[in-house]
């Protein structure tokens, strides 16, 4: 999957100059990601149990139980840092000390990794903390790292799952919330998960975050002259998402990308009193 990604980033980065950082720093990271084959780990879920999981509205895994090639992803993380490290960055220093830390105590990465699935960010900041990183930056490789080992996941497992069966706002796999929706050419609206990348279908007017269906509460805007990109919020919650409407695209980029190209819109959404 991850080989697939480079040309979608040369093109984003030509389309979208406002994100060319953030995309030129996730591309030297996904040509190092579609260099490695992470494990599959067997998995075995009976068909009976899953379907009941399925309707009392339980996802496959706990995000804290996925079956992850983790040995996989400490040597990604160990590889993102040696490459941010030589790219004389302002936190190239701290992105030193994180690759000696998992260089030289061979628990560093596993609790990094814990921290994230766990959604421990306390966790998370007291690591970065060690090593004079930005929290957010931390957070960033390390999930990233965890992507091709969650990719691999996804493939074995991800047609068991009966999509049209599902009306939940958390992910179908792993639980986890979405962090980016679309609405397809055919107007259904889906929702992307913030972790292993899965989408699902779910109604156009419904807050994925507190269910509320009260219109009144829902709304959306648009950055200027910017067609395709909606952020939908509500007011019941103050959560937003940000969506792309595939109508609009030729070529829409995998919706990760997107959502790493349109960051000014999280700012927008911020602004605004949303989170
Ligand atoms: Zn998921
Ligand atoms: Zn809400």
């Amino acid at each position: 999957m991850t080989q697939d990604f480079i040309p979608h980033i040369d093109r984003l980065i030509q389309q979208r100059p406002a994100s060319k950082t953030a995309l030129e720093a996730f591309r030297e990271l996904a040509i190092l990601m579609a260099q490695i084959t992470p494990a599959t780990r067997p998995v075995q879920i009976e068909k009976r149990v899953r379907d009941v999981q399925q309707k009392e509205g339980f996802p496959l895994f706990s995000r804290a139980d996925l079956p992850l090639d983790m040995d996989a992803a400490s040597d990604l993380l160990k590889k993102f840092l040696v490459k941010l490290g030589a790219t004389g960055r302002d936190d190239s220093e701290g992105l030193k000390k994180a690759l000696k830390q998992v260089e030289h105590d061979g628990d560093w990465s596993g609790r990094l990794f814990k921290g994230i699935l766990g959604q421990d960010g306390k966790a998370v900041a007291e690591l970065a903390t060690e090593v004079n990183l930005d929290p957010n930056v931390l957070l960033f490789l390390g999930r990233t790292a965890l992507r091709p080992s969650i990719q691999v996941l996804r493939d074995t497992v991800s047609g068991d799952i009966d999509k049209s069966q599902w009306d939940k706002g958390y992910c179908p796999l792993c639980g986890s919330q979405p962090d980016m929706a679309c609405f397809e050419k055919t107007g259904r609206r889906y929702l992307h998960c913030e972790l292993c990348g899965e989408e699902w279908p779910y109604p156009r007017i419904k807050c994925p975050f507190c269910n509320t269906e009260e219109q009144e509460k829902l709304g959306y805007f648009e950055a200027e002259e910017e067609e395709g990109f909606r952020v939908y919020f509500c007011q019941g919650c103050l959560r937003y998402i940000k969506t792309i409407d595939k109508k609009v695209f030729e070529e829409a980029a995998p919706l990760e990308l997107e959502s790493l190209a349109t960051l000014h819109l999280d700012l927008l959404a911020q602004e605004k009193g949303f989170k």
